[in-house]
C-alpha cells in the first residue's frame, strides 16, 4: 500500500516513510492510494481474535511494508500495558453501549493509537538508522499519551510544551511524574496557543528542524489514524455477537476529526456501520459543517474553554482527509477549497451537503455544559455508570440519533477520574483514585519552566536533543 497526498503533490510513500514524514511535502496529508477492503467472510473470520491479533490483521492492510510477524509483535507490546480486555463494551440502557477506549496508562482514548505509534515509530527509525526529537504542545491529554508511549525509547526523545499553571493537577502529574531521560517537560509562561506558536516557529525553521531531526506525533499522524481503525472493527465484532444485529451506528465525541475519520475509513473498508454520529461541545464548527456544508473554522480567541476541554478545537486538522473523499479524490478541489477558506474565512460545500448523510452516513449534534451535567446524572441514575464529560457529549448527541432496531455505540474517550471536578459538579461525589493513581499524584515532578521565548527553547533543544 502506498500513500499519496491530499493535495496531489510529491512521490507516493510507504507506510513507514509516511509515518516519519508527518505532513506530506506539499502541505497535504498522507492517505492510502486505495482504501483496503474487507469482505464479509474475512470479517467473520476475525471474530475469535484477541485485540492485538485483530490489530495486526487490520494494520497489516495499511502497513504492507512491515512483515506480519513484526506487526504482531508490535501490537502485542503496544497493548500489553492494557487490561486483558483491551476494549470492553458496556451497555448503559436505551440501546446504547459504551466502547471502553480509555483503559490505557493515561485514562483516555489517545493511548489506543499512541501506544502503537511508539512501537512502530521506533521500528521505522531502526530500519533507517535515524533518530527523532518529537516537539509538541499540549493542553493535557495528547502530551501525556505521547510521553507514556515514547518513554524509554532509544531513538526518540520528547520535548513537550505545556502552558505553565494551566493544566489540571491530574494532567500535570501524568506528565511531570515521568523521570525517563528521553522525556523533557517544558512549562511555558503563557497559554496553550503560545506553546503551539513556539512549536510552529521552530518546526517552520527548516534548517533548525533538519539539524535537530524534529518531528511530531500529532493527530494527523498516519499511525494514529490507522491504529484507531482497529477498534471500530473490534466493537462491531463484539456488539454484533451480543445483539445479533448486523448493522449498528457509532457516536464519536470529536475535536480534531481524527477518531471519527478512522471510523469513516472502517466504513469505507466495508464494515457495516449505518451512521457515524459526530458529537461536538460548544465549539461546534464540525456540527455546523455536517449540517450546512459550510466549513468556517474559528480563531483561537473564539474558542471557548469548556468542561470537555479535549474537544475545544475550532479547526479540525484531519478534516482534509475527509474532504478529499467528499471531492472524489480530486486534489485540485481540496486545494481550491483551502484557497477559498484563506480568502474569505470559510469554504462552501453546500451542493455536496446531502451526500454527507446519504452517501457517507454522517449525522451530527452539539452538547453544552448543562447537557454534560444532565447526561452524567441520567446515565448514573439509570445504570450506575460514571462517564466523563467528553463521553457525556457523545451520549447526549447519540440519544438524538437513536433508530429502532439499530444498536448505538458511543466511544468512551476518557475516564471520569481525569475530570473529577465536573463529576463533583454533576453528582456531588468525590471520586476515589486507585493506589497507582495516588502514587502518581504524589510522585516528584520533573519540569523545566521557560519564558515564551523561541531562542530559549532553541538553546534547550540544542543542548538535549538526540543526534
Ligand atoms: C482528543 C480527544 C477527543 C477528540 O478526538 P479527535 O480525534 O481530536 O476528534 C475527545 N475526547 C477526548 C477525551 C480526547 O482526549
Amino acid at each position: 500500500m502506498q500513500y499519496i497526498s491530499t493535495r496531489g503533490g510529491g512521490e507516493p510513500l510507504s507506510y513507514c516513510e509516511a509515518l516519519i514524514e508527518g505532513l506530506a511535502r506539499d502541505g497535504g496529508l498522507a492517505v492510502p492510494r486505495t482504501m483496503p477492503e474487507v469482505d464479509a467472510a474475512t470479517l467473520e473470520g476475525w471474530r475469535d481474535l484477541t485485540y492485538p491479533e485483530l490489530a495486526a490483521e487490520v494494520l497489516g492492510l495499511f502497513a504492507t511494508d512491515i512483515p506480519r510477524d513484526d506487526l504482531a509483535r508490535m501490537t502485542a507490546d503496544a497493548y500489553a500495558a492494557f487490561p486483558a480486555d483491551v476494549v470492553p463494551l458496556r451497555p448503559i440502557g436505551d440501546g446504547i453501549t459504551l466502547v471502553g477506549l480509555s483503559e490505557g496508562p493515561t485514562l483516555a482514548f489517545k493511548d489506543m493509537a499512541m501506544q502503537f505509534l511508539g512501537q512502530v515509530l521506533e521500528y521505522a527509525l531502526e530500519r533507517t538508522g535515524d533518530v527523532l526529537n518529537v516537539l509538541g504542545a499540549t493542553s493535557g491529554d495528547t502530551g501525556s499519551a505521547a510521553e507514556h508511549a515514547l518513554r524509554g525509547k532509544d531513538r526518540i526523545s520528547v520535548f513537550m510544551l505545556s502552558p505553565l499553571g494551566r493544566m489540571s493537577a491530574f494532567q500535570r502529574a501524568q506528565m511531570f511524574s515521568l523521570d525517563d531521560e528521553n522525556i523533557h517537560n517544558i512549562a511555558i509562561d503563557g497559554v496553550f496557543d503560545d506553546c503551539q506558536n513556539l512549536v510552529k516557529r521552530l518546526a517552520g525553521d527548516l534548517e533548525f528542524k533538519h539539524a535537530h531531526r524534529l518531528g511530531a506525533v500529532n493527530s494527523i499522524n498516519l499511525a494514529r489514524i490507522t491504529a484507531q481503525v482497529v477498534y471500530y472493527f473490534w466493537a462491531w465484532l463484539r456488539a454484533t455477537d451480543e445483539t445479533g444485529s448486523a448493522e449498528l451506528s457509532v457516536t464519536v465525541p470529536s475535536g480534531n476529526f481524527g477518531n471519527i475519520l478512522s471510523g469513516f475509513y472502517a466504513k469505507q473498508m466495508g464494515l457495516p456501520i449505518r451512521r457515524l454520529v459526530l458529537a461536538t461541545n460548544e465549539n461546534n464548527v464540525l456540527d455546523e459543517f455536517f449540517r450546512t456544508g459550510v466549513y468556517r473554522p474559528r480563531v483561537a480567541a473564539e474558542t471557548l474553554a469548556t468542561s470537555s476541554p479535549s474537544m475545544d478545537i475550532s479547526k479540525a486538522s484531519n478534516l482534509e482527509r475527509f474532504i478529499f473523499e467528499l471531492f472524489e479524490r480530486d486534489a485540485s478541489r481540496v486545494v481550491s477549497a483551502w484557497a477559498e477558506l484563506d480568502a474569505q474565512g470559510f469554504f462552501d460545500a453546500v451542493p455536496d451537503q446531502p451526500r454527507l448523510s446519504e452517501e457517507f452516513g454522517f449525522a451530527s449534534g452539539t452538547s453544552t455544559h448543562a447537557d454534560r451535567l444532565e447526561t452524567i446524572r441520567s446515565v448514573h441514575a439509570a445504570s450506575g455508570d460514571l462517564i466523563d464529560p467528553h463521553t457525556a457529549d457523545g451520549v447526549k448527541v447519540a440519544r438524538e440519533h437513536l433508530e429502532a432496531g439499530v444498536p448505538m455505540l458511543v466511544l468512551e474517550t476518557a475516564k471520569p477520574e481525569k475530570f473529577a471536578e465536573t463529576i463533583r459538579e454533576a453528582l456531588g461525589i468525590e471520586l476515589q483514585y486507585p493506589p497507582e493513581v495516588r502514587d502518581m499524584l504524589d510522585a516528584p515532578q520533573h519540569v523545566t519552566e521557560m519564558p515564551d521565548d523561541a531562542d530559549a527553547l532553541r538553546a534547550f533543544i540544542t543542548a538535549s536533543a538526540l543526534s
